[in-house]
């Protein structure tokens, strides 16, 4: 049989079982499209851009970003490592994923990032970092833009419930500290969102039990599954 008469009689199946077309399944429920940023990239860039529309402020393009005090895995492996398995998570459960970028050889700004999850139709962003401090200091923390944003102050409440459902899902499933949300104005990537935007700060590199643990296969399941409840949770 050829695949254009298995694909008709299939239909004509669907019809005979079910008293419908197929396509009156998909109708009733939206597909949510979640754009997933893995922080950083395989090189820094560190010309300058503005860190929201119209501001005078401008930051690096894309910071070199942390490492690992004991594993010495730079963040933007750690994020990438992450961002593939989150993609995998919410296929699996049903979302359409926009990914930034998958591999570490890129070479994309912040304000670019942003413009890029716009333009895929994404409902929401999730933006991937790992943090650093001195060495006692861990946990998670997420970061939203507040009400007073210049630029985004319309995604505030939106993105602050996005960001408190993967704070305590994340650190449910992880057992990591929580550290709390955070409003944050000064991000670049988040300024020029159209959509709301969580950014998590994974946990420390700066802390070697958490740096070793970030790297544990068992772990980052634990990581990418916390996330992922978060974000049923905010679709709920
Ligand atoms: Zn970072």
């Amino acid at each position: 049989m050829n695949k254009k008469i298995l694909a008709a009689f299939l239909c004509v199946c669907m019809v005979v079982v079910t008293g419908s077309f197929p396509v009156s399944a998909a109708k009733t429920k939206k597909t949510y499209k979640i754009a997933i940023d893995a922080g950083h990239q395989g090189k820094g860039n560190s010309k300058t851009e503005p860190i929201g529309p119209g501001a005078k402020m401008r930051k690096p393009k894309v910071a070199y970003g942390t490492q690992g005090v004991k594993t010495k895995v730079p963040e933007s492996k750690l994020t990438l490592q992450i961002a593939l398995k989150l993609e995998k998570e919410l296929k699996k459960r049903g979302y359409d994923v926009y990914m930034i970028r998958r591999k570490q050889n890129v070479n994309i700004s912040n304000k670019q990032r942003a413009i890029r999850a716009n333009k895929s139709g994404a409902d929401i962003c999730i933006r991937l970092h790992a943090d650093a401090a001195s060495a006692n200091v861990r946990g998670v923390s997420v970061l939203y833009p507040s009400q007073q944003n210049p630029y985004v102050a319309k995604l505030s409440k939106k993105s602050k419930k996005l960001s408190k459902n993967i704070l305590d899902s994340y650190c449910k499933s992880t057992k990591f500290k929580k550290r709390g949300l955070s409003k944050r104005d000064d991000l670049t990537g988040t300024n020029w969102s159209k959509i709301p935007v969580a950014l998590i700060e994974m946990g420390f590199m700066t802390n070697k039990t958490e740096d070793k643990q970030m790297q544990k296969k068992q772990t980052q399941k634990k990581m990418v599954d916390g996330i992922a409840n978060g974000i049923d949770q905010y679709f709920k």
